[in-house]
């Protein structure tokens, strides 16, 4: 009995650890640039097949919300203005 008690509860502790690794691999593609929907999505990459898989894909996928400096090349967000490495104004990009 308290063997399968404590099978249990390790099994629930790695669950918990496993999807706080997914968590962090959702919160490092938001920070990189990556639209929610894509985290989201991410996040079941790694829920599914491994947390190495999404924090791969991440680090390899085109962010979504990052455009080139036109100034500087440096990467800005897509909704700036203005450049954060240059100081550029930055028109505002058409919606695709
Ligand atoms: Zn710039």
């Amino acid at each position: 009995m308290g063997f399968i008690l404590g099978s249990i509860s390790l099994a629930l502790a790695i669950a918990a650890v496993l999807s706080l690794i997914n968590l962090l691999v959702a919160v490092y593609a938001y920070r990189k640039g990556h639209s929610p929907i894509a985290c989201i999505a991410l996040f079941f990459v790694s829920m599914f097949l491994s947390p190495i898989a999404g924090f791969l894909l991440a680090m390899f996928m085109k962010p979504s919300r990052i455009k080139k400096c036109p100034k500087c090349a440096e990467d800005i967000k897509k909704d700036a203005v203005k450049c954060r490495f240059c100081g550029a104004d930055i028109p505002p990009q058409p919606v695709v």
